[in-house]
């Protein structure tokens, strides 16, 4: 990929994450981290990377910035993630402590919210892998940036595969790394599958990983308010503008407290608005309180990491990407219309 040529060679910081496979023979402490409020990719990375490294003797620990979704618990060693909110003092210590500190599935250092001073004040070196765009790359004397890749996941097994170990893969990190591959993917149908995505699975599935219990620990264990407040939010919070092939969704804090919504509940709620036919852009915003958190989903070539760059703050990829905005609920909708009439030459079918 362009990025990561392009990083390899001409970035004046960050060195090629190669430079590193001759060091993984010393014993070294490890902080791994991710972005705030961890994905499936994000903890399946951070987790995969966490038992690897272990099996070669070092000393690890997984520090998540947040708290994350209860669908993530199952994964081998989560009960070992220590959330900077509840416990920053901990993980301050190791985070000075650390020789190598990797960072997983974000770009930029605000990802990781307040331990984003102690991640730049750290002496040990940060190591970054990546998949979004513009990556903070002054920020890391080691890594890799690759915005064609599937998921971190998938980065974190060619990883493994390019330090020449490979055998070390189990299944237990085969399921943490199959987790976040197959979350990135949308069970495997985004463009984003490559050939070398079911490569990776096979290779996985080779070294006994069971995929289907995977598939039964994230998606077949919710409880049963999810499913009503899906049914609220459909039935009264969802708004289609056709003449722009658009669908919101907005959500207040009454919803969240009246369904008692918790973290990660909301996951795969933009995809409703997406699977209605022919819409282009499907977007929900929630009220988290503190600020009103977006996410943003496309299709048919419209680029929404622009679009949440551009009016929310935020960020991410072509086609999912998210933002958030300190404004009221009432006020990030109405921004969010006005957004999309000036994108209409874009979203419309119709010829302006
Ligand atoms: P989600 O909608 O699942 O929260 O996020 C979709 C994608 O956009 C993810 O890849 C995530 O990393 C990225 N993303 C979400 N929120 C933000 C944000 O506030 N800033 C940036 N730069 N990226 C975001
Ligand atoms: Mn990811």
């Amino acid at each position: 990929m362009f990025y990561k040529r392009f990083y390899a060679t001409f970035a004046p910081f960050m060195q090629a994450i190669e430079n590193i496979f001759p060091l993984l023979n010393e014993f070294k402490k490890v902080v791994i981290t991710m972005h705030q409020k961890p994905d499936g990719d994000a903890m399946g990375s951070a987790l995969g990377l966490y038992h690897f490294l272990n099996k070669l003797g070092h000393s690890c620990t997984v520090i998540s910035p947040t708290n994350w979704a209860g669908f993530l618990n199952w994964m081998p060693a989560c009960d070992t993630v220590l959330d900077y909110e509840s416990q920053a003092a901990k993980a301050d210590v190791l985070i000075e402590e650390a020789d190598w500190i990797f960072c997983l599935d974000f770009n930029v250092l605000s990802r990781t919210k307040r331990m984003e001073e102690k991640l730049k004040a750290a002496k040990g070196e940060r190591i970054l892998i990546d998949h979004h765009r513009e990556p903070q790359t002054e920020m890391f004397a080691y890594g890799v940036s690759d915005t064609g890749k599937s998921s971190t996941a998938e980065m974190v097994y060619d990883f493994i595969a390019g330090s020449g170990n490979i055998d070390k893969v189990d299944a237990t990190i085969g399921e943490c790394l199959y987790a976040g591959v197959m979350t990135d993917t949308g069970s495997f149908r985004f463009p984003s599958t490559t050939a070398s995505v079911h490569k990776m699975v096979y290779g996985l599935k080779e070294r006994g990983l069971e995929h289907s219990h995977v598939h039964e620990a994230l998606f077949d264990n919710f409880l049963e308010n999810r499913f009503r407040f899906i049914g609220h939010v459909l039935l009264n919070r969802m708004e289609v503008f056709y003449e722009y092939n658009t669908v919101l969704m907005s959500i207040s804090q009454a919803d969240l407290i009246k369904y008692n919504i918790k973290t990660g509940d909301t996951e795969g709620l933009v995809n409703y608005g997406l699977s209605i036919q022919g819409i282009k852009l499907a977007a929900v915003v929630i009220d988290r309180g503190e600020e009103r958190k977006s996410s943003f989903r496309s299709k048919d070539g419209f680029d929404v990491n622009t679009f949440a760059r551009k009016y929310f703050n935020g960020g991410g990829h072509f086609n999912a990407a998210g933002g958030f905005n300190k404004e009221p609920l009432e006020e990030v909708v109405i921004k969010f219309k006005e957004a999309i009439k000036e994108n209409a030459d874009k979203l419309s079918t119709y010829q302006f």
